[in-house]
């Protein structure tokens, strides 16, 4: 009934290999995490699910497909990809709520010092000066920053929020002429196993799944390095990752060519790491907040954009109730 770890349950329904060879690159590494500690429940809830319904998790999952492919021959046929980004990168996202909230006051490039009570209300002080009032506070900083910004006013969420973990990925993209390119890249990239004793986690062929992001004549491809298991191989400057990045798919790619462009990118204490009886955790965090105050973001309740989306969606819905006088939701 209680949480697990993902490499516990794997270990438990299919054994040590299946744990080493596919569930630690394929789904620890989407998390950058370490399989060990990570929570199955928060992260992948549909696995335990299908074994409390089906017994079986290779039943559960043909029944499923069974499911899947009667719906889909009901539903109409959709253009959506397996997929899916923004054409002109993520920053449109960004830019197009801006541009779609004319009545809305952004103060980007603003860094918050704390946040306070005041006058039944709260307070917002940003550093170097300056104040803000407001009757309810959406906070969407990383847990730990908000964690820092709770300290006086909700302490016991404050040490909770504390002790979620974030650790450093890098990323480093490789572009390359496509005339001579020794691969095919007929696929979409892949994870690399620890035990194959590689520097890199995944690498994905950026030009075959995004074709627009490449421009005609070349090929793209992205790798990366670190997480729970690497993280110091995620500190190394961009010379050395690059350097390692470049061996790596030597041995596994056989690509021996030049990059015609070479860039890392350093995402520093990044990645939320799940661990077991987080979810727990985060309905003692929202039982303790006091009234007024709502949290978003990857640190709660799922890591990718959408769920990064819903949460905040559902933090607004909870702000308006709370302003509007209604009874409290949980966000
Ligand atoms: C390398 C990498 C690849 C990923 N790939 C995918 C993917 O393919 N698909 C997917 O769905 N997800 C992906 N993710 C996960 C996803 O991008 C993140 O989980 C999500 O963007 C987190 O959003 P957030 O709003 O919680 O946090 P953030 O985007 O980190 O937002 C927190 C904000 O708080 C601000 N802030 C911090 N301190 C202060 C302060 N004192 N005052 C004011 N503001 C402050 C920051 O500037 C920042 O804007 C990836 C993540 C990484 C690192």
């Amino acid at each position: 009934n209680g949480d697990e770890s993902l490499a516990s349950f794997i270990r438990r329904r299919m054994g040590e290999e299946a744990l080493k060879k596919m569930a630690e690159p394929m789904l620890a590494g989407i998390y950058a995490s370490n399989p060990e500690t990570m929570s199955i429940g928060s992260t992948f809830p549909m696995f335990v699910e299908t074994e409390r319904k089906y017994r079986s998790l290779i039943i559960g999952m043909l029944a499923r497909k069974k499911a899947m492919l009667l719906n889909a021959k009901k539903r109409p046929t959709s253009n959506f990809s397996l997929f899916m980004t923004l054409k002109d990168g993520l920053g449109e996202m960004v830019e197009m709520v801006i541009k779609k909230s004319p009545d809305i006051q952004f103060l980007s490039g603003t860094r918050v010092e704390s946040i306070s009570q005041k006058e039944g209300g709260w307070s917002v002080n940003i550093e170097g000066g300056g104040e803000h009032q407001a009757q309810a506070l959406i906070l969407a900083t990383p847990g730990s920053i908000t964690a820092r910004f709770l300290q006086s006013v909700s302490p016991k969420a404050a040490e909770i929020l504390k002790q979620i973990k974030y650790v450093s990925t890098a990323t480093v993209t490789l572009a390359y002429k496509e005339e001579g390119f020794s691969h095919s890249l007929d696929g979409f990239g892949f994870v690399v196993p620890r035990s194959e004793g590689h520097s890199i986690l995944a690498c994905t062929w950026t030009s075959s799944k995004f074709p627009h992001r490449t421009p005609e004549g070349y090929v793209m491809l992205r790798c990366f390095l670190g997480g729970a298991l690497k993280e110091d191989i995620a500190e190394k400057d961009e010379a050395t990752l690059i350097s390692l990045v470049r061996q790596d798919l030597k041995e596994i790619m056989g690509v021996h060519e030049e990059p015609v462009f070479s860039k890392a990118f350093h995402n520093r204490k990044a990645n939320v790491q799940y661990e077991v009886n987080h979810s727990q955790r985060i309905d003692t965090v929202l039982q303790e907040l006091e009234s007024g105050l709502f949290l978003a973001g990857s640190a709660y309740r799922g890591i990718g954009i959408p769920d990064c989306i819903q949460s905040g969606t559902q933090s607004a819905e909870s702000a308006i109730q709370f302003l509007a006088g209604e009874p409290k939701v949980e966000n």
